[in-house]
């Protein structure tokens, strides 16, 4: 049997029989995270809705009070879609959402948001059907998008609204400006195609962005010159924010990394832009041990304790999306105490070393990622663990339950 087609079988009888797709829907749900058990011992996700109100405000006025879209791929940068969406969605400073996943699109319609929400992707037909009634808007930047879409806007009997994406030099979606005047020009003659906005990606190199920036703006004074609507014009990601302004503002900013709370990398003047962690990484202590001198600790033995040393075991690790780096230099809050982290990060679990006395219990509640102190901070974390502030927050577990805090 192909791999693939073991697999579906897999699926299908894992889900009891039915069809592939019956069972591919059937293990989607199946595989959705049980509500959190506030008492338990299983790690979890709080999403802080203050702290998300407060950076959307920060961020409209960072961007003179023009309309923001927040983005909110990748499961919202960790914070969970189904949580994180709904909030944002319900901001004042907040226009609208955007995605790069159909999924992800549509499960924000499930969720109940009902403010517009961009596909920054490409969806097949049959999914685009579906978005175009569910009043997802589109970011075309295929050839035969004019062509395509007057099809889909027949068959739906609705115009199909859209955000053309303009490929400035990033070379990864977006028609390439080369091409895009007359392209333009077509999907504006296009009946049925509503043009709401036009955007781009910057690569956010120093010595580019600038370059970018111009082509962009050549292609729409070209467009326009031949009477093609653009709608709303937009480039500026959480970086641009920080480091482009006002030449990279245009007509509505899109920023994701701002919003949850974490900055850009190398971002000076936070005082003028200044975010909370909109989320925390949280477990709760397994396990107080005593160590002896020349006692080790987890896989690889790194850590021998020097004296007599009191240890708490978390039961939270890399498989959780916690940095196996964290050892080398990240600490853990229990209570409002910093703790060293210490011997390895394993898939489940987490050491920390406590010192000569045994200052946490069974229970206590553990702060790994999160506002409450500048050492725990998703930058921070990053920065200590030497990776992305990207990976530390959209590698957190998919499993992980997420409760609303702060409303
Ligand atoms: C991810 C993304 C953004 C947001 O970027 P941040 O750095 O998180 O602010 C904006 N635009 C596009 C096309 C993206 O893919």
């Amino acid at each position: 049997m192909k791999r693939r087609a073991f697999l579906a079988t897999s699926a299908a009888l894992a889900a009891g029989g039915g069809t592939a797709s019956a069972a591919g829907r059937a293990v989607a749900v199946a595989s959705r995270p049980r509500a959190p058990n506030p008492a338990g011992f299983d790690p979890w996700i709080e999403v802080d809705a203050a702290a998300l109100g407060q950076n959307a405000r920060t961020v409209a006025r960072a961007a003179g009070g023009r309309p923001v879209l927040a983005v909110i791929k990748n499961n919202a940068y960790g914070l969970g879609l189904d949580v994180a969406g709904p909030i944002l969605a319900e901001l004042d400073d907040i226009a609208g959402l955007a995605v790069v996943k159909a999924e992800e699109a549509l499960a924000l319609r499930d969720a109940g948001v009902q403010k517009p929400i961009l596909l920054m992707g490409l969806a097949d037909d049959g999914e685009t059907e579906e978005l175009v009634r569910r009043d997802v808007r589109l970011a075309p930047f295929t050839d035969n998008a004019p062509q395509r879409l007057a099809g889909i806007t027949a068959r739906v009997g609705r115009p199909v609204p859209v955000h053309l994406y303009l490929d400035t030099g990033m070379s990864r979606l977006g028609m390439p400006f080369r091409r895009a005047v007359p392209w333009i020009a077509a999907m504006a003659a296009t009946p049925g195609i509503a043009i709401e906005g036009t955007f781009t990606a910057l690569t956010e190199e120093d010595d580019f962005d600038g370059e970018q920036l111009e082509r962009f703006r050549r292609v729409a004074a070209e467009a326009r010159g031949r009477g093609a609507p653009l709608g709303r014009l937009h480039a500026a990601s959480s970086h641009a924010l920080f480091f482009r302004g006002e030449p990279a503002l245009f007509d509505m900013v899109r920023p994701g990394l701002a919003l949850y709370g974490a900055y850009p990398a190398g971002a000076r003047e936070p005082e003028r832009i200044l975010l909370v962690p909109a989320l925390r990484l949280r477990a709760r202590v397994v396990r107080v041990e005593r160590l002896d001198a020349g006692d080790a600790v987890s896989y690889g033995r790194r850590y021998v304790a020097q004296r007599p040393t009191w240890i708490a075991t978390l039961p939270v690790g890399h498989a959780d999306g916690y940095p196996r780096r964290a050892v080398e230099g990240c600490v853990v809050l229990i209570g409002d105490r910093p703790y060293r982290v210490i011997g390895a990060v394993s898939a489940s679990h987490t050491i920390v070393e406590l010192g000569a006395e045994p200052t946490a219990r069974v229970g206590d509640v553990a702060t790994l990622i999160g506002p409450d102190h500048p050492a725990v901070h998703p930058n921070t974390v990053a920065a200590r663990a030497g990776i992305s502030v990207y990976d530390v927050l959209m590698h957190l577990g998919q499993r992980l339950p997420r409760r609303a805090v702060g409303a």
